[in-house]
């Protein structure tokens, strides 16, 4: 049930008539039954307004959480006016920005295009529909992850902080109302300045990824960095990113210095000295002999080491590996080779 009223009351945080979604025990009323209802106030002085009414909404219909701090002494917004989960519905209440990419994903209105096994290759979004987005996913299923959209200023976009590709940190982990030590969401600010997170602003033109911006690249040796929460690399390696437009494109690379990027149980993809295939690396050395392979955890520990005699073969992955992005690395005859796969 909406409930909606004109005019200003006095209130308080939590008291009177401040916004909110509630439960009371099951109504009836007028042949409808109900539960859930939010109260919201839907028309200020210059005409009707809808971003408390839409944020409302998305906690009754939706179950959308707050990602504005709620809790005593925890003042910090790191999605400030880019969500109307936040202070958006507040700051541009006539015309809100939607719902981010999580919250849609989250109620089925979407399936991502999952970007994580997608090694070099141009990524295209298209501006503003909210079914266009990347997924790249932690492949040690840590519950982290970063979603990818393309934003220009006009429809239900035009009060978003600025435009171009906008990227979304994901960790199932956090929160945003309470000092948990990690965020569910917040938004890599491109210009590496962290103003959400120092209370600076609210969001601004330079968060946003672009060729026009010269920000154009997002990685684990970026700033801000790609990493995880826990400081490990992602290896989602980011660059190349167009200009503003309609249809925005960027390039995902191969995450690192280390070439080779394959998935376990699929085909290979490059052409580099390790490649793996069908759970498989792909050997191929300059000089018959004896040659070790060792293979590393993203963490850089030694998982497994096997000496071989070989100009050429293949070693089976081992079974065992947990689910993440390992090196392997093959020494002997006075050189070493490289590559990386993922084992999932
Ligand atoms: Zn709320």
């Amino acid at each position: 049930m909406n409930v909606l009223y004109v005019g200003t009351p006095t209130w308080g945080w939590s008291k009177g008539l401040w916004p909110h979604k509630g439960t009371v025990s099951t109504k009836t009323w007028a042949g409808k039954t109900f539960k859930y209802y939010q109260v919201s106030k839907s028309a200020r002085t210059t005409g009707p307004k809808i971003g408390t009414f839409v944020h409302e909404n998305g906690h009754m219909l939706c179950g959308f959480p707050d990602l504005y701090p709620t809790a005593t002494g925890f003042t910090t917004n790191v999605v400030g006016n880019f969500s109307v989960m936040s202070s958006a519905s507040a700051s541009y209440p006539s015309n809100p920005p939607p719902y981010d990419p999580y919250l849609r994903i989250g109620s089925g209105w979407l399936t991502p295009t999952d970007i994580t096994d997608l090694p070099n290759t141009t990524q295209s979004l298209i501006a503003n529909d909210p079914a266009s987005v990347c997924l790249f996913t932690d492949t040690n299923s840590t519950g982290e992850e970063f979603l990818i959209e393309a934003v220009e200023k006009n429809g239900v976009n035009t009060n978003m902080p600025g435009e171009g590709i906008l990227i979304w940190h994901i960790d199932e982990s956090g929160s945003n109302t309470d000092n948990t030590g990690t965020f569910l969401e917040y938004v890599v600010q491109a210009d590496g300045r962290s103003d959400l997170l120092n209370g600076t602003n609210k969001g601004g033109r330079s968060d946003f990824f672009c060729a026009d911006s010269n920000r154009t690249s997002f990685s684990d040796n970026t700033s801000p960095s790609a990493n995880w929460d826990n400081g490990s690399s992602s290896y989602i390696d980011i660059n190349s990113v167009s200009a503003i437009g309609s249809t925005m494109t960027f390039n995902r690379g191969t995450g690192g210095s280390v070439v080779a990027v394959a998935q376990k149980n699929s085909i290979a993809r490059g052409n580099e000295d390790i490649t793996c295939s069908k759970g498989k690396l792909e050997l191929s050395v300059p000089q018959t002999g004896i040659w070790k392979l060792s293979i590393f955890s993203p963490d850089g520990r030694l998982v497994s080491i096997r000496s071989l005699g070989l100009n050429a073969g293949y070693a089976v992955i081992p079974e065992n590996l947990a689910n993440g992005v390992y090196i392997a690395k093959l020494t002997g005859c006075g050189t070493s080779l490289v590559g990386r796969f993922l084992s999932r």
